[in-house]
């Protein structure tokens, strides 16, 4: 049983596959022919995931190229930590492809290079801006003393989704610093233009040249984010499913811009959408609160199963308790709290649906075995069969 309906795989929308495969193509074609210009390149692997073969990113430094120098404008000193080298490399391409900074010192750090021997490097070059992940600034941030970091006055991120948390972290570690990020995908580049000031964290306006719209947004307007732009110059994608769920903001911001959009997590990760519900981590997590007192940490799953002609969700939580115990009752009690409290849609709960037939009661399951510890804990995750 597959998870897609027949409208998600209308021919109209480009998968990844499709944009792999058109990435794919521009890079062979380098290769076969490569051009005889003065025209600065850069090749770039993807990182690939299972079942997922990574692709071969060739982008030219002219290209796109508004959204990339002003990653640099007004910079003197910028300081660029990122842990893979391939994104070191890009960051110190794109400044030192720009003529008036030339002569002007950069530095390029790795999460290796996070020691106190760094307090020195920090302190001489007094950097002026901080790009890269935000986690890798919040820990380099250890490393600055109080005069070194008055000189950080602007944050710019990328890589990773900035939350509220982590912004509100950020800020009181570089006090002095503004703080914009940019939501950028490798395999067509710049999605967001640099955030606008006067827009809170998780919300952007397009960058040039691309547009975006909402696949079959539900009743909050959530939905797959599409996105159509120009990679390489000349080669259209048209409405890539990226994989991000989005909804779009009503109202002209204030900067003047007519197009907002609000970024809302990954789907498959923060958003498993199935049998007519959307199912939304931040809410499982919500409701986990809400469980406090019967369970320390819990994993969920959902698949989908047919049954009489109609798709029918299927989600089974695993709970784990730090003190071992197991009350009799606990996996009811957990049962019915979930039931009752979590929204499988803006209005509707777990009970809801399932009263409708549109879901299975959910299964509780206690496990006596910690969950193990991965970099990114994930919580809700999709089966499919
Ligand atoms: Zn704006």
């Amino acid at each position: 049983m597959s998870h897609t309906s027949p409208a998600e795989t209308s021919p109209h929308i480009l998968e990844r596959e499709d944009v792999a495969r058109m990435v794919n193509a521009i890079f062979d074609d380098f290769l076969f022919a490569p051009p005889h210009d003065d025209i600065t390149r850069i090749i770039r692997m993807t990182s690939g995931t299972t079942g997922r073969e990574p692709m071969m990113v060739l982008r030219e430094l002219q290209d796109g190229s508004a959204n990339q120098v002003a990653w640099f404008t007004d910079v003197e000193r910028p300081l660029v930590c990122f842990s893979q080298l391939q994104l070191r490399s890009i960051y110190v391409s794109y400044f030192r492809v720009d003529r008036t900074k030339q002569g002007s010192p950069i530095l390029a750090i790795d999460s290796a290079d996070l020691t106190d021997d760094i307090a020195p490097l920090l302190a001489d070059l007094a950097p002026d801006q901080l790009m890269g992940f935000p986690h890798m600034a919040l820990r380099l941030a250890d490393y600055f003393s109080e005069s070194a970091v008055s000189t950080v006055r602007a944050l710019r991120m990328t890589g990773e989704p900035l939350d509220e948390s982590l912004h509100a972290m950020l800020a009181k570690r570089f006090p002095a610093a503004t703080i914009r990020s940019q939501y950028i995908m490798a395999e067509i580049a710049s999605i967001s233009a640099m955030t606008c000031a006067y827009l809170p964290v998780r919300r952007f306006h397009p960058a040039d040249h691309v547009r975006i719209e909402i696949f079959e947004p539900d009743e909050t307007g959530a939905g797959d984010l599409l996105v159509s732009t120009v990679i390489h110059q000349r080669v259209p994608v048209s409405r890539y499913r990226v994989g991000d769920v989005a909804r779009l903001v009503d109202g002209v911001c204030r900067c003047g811009e007519k197009t907002t959009f609000e970024l809302l997590g990954r789907r498959g990760y923060d958003f498993v959408k199935i049998a007519g519900a959307l199912l939304v981590r931040d809410d499982f997590d919500r409701v986990a609160g809400l469980c406090a007192d019967l369970f320390d940490d819990y994993r969920a799953e959902v698949r989908e199963v047919e049954q009489n002609g109609t798709l029918c969700g299927i989600l089974s939580l695993r709970i784990y308790r730090d003190d071992g115990r197991h009350p009799a009752g606990l996996e009811d009690e957990v049962a019915a709290r979930y039931s009752r409290e979590l929204f499988l849609s803006g209005t509707q709960t777990l009970d809801e649906f399932v009263t409708k037939g549109l879901f299975m009661p959910i299964a509780v399951s206690v496990v006596t075995e910690p969950f193990p510890s991965k970099h990114k804990n994930v919580k809700l995750s999709f089966r499919s069969e």
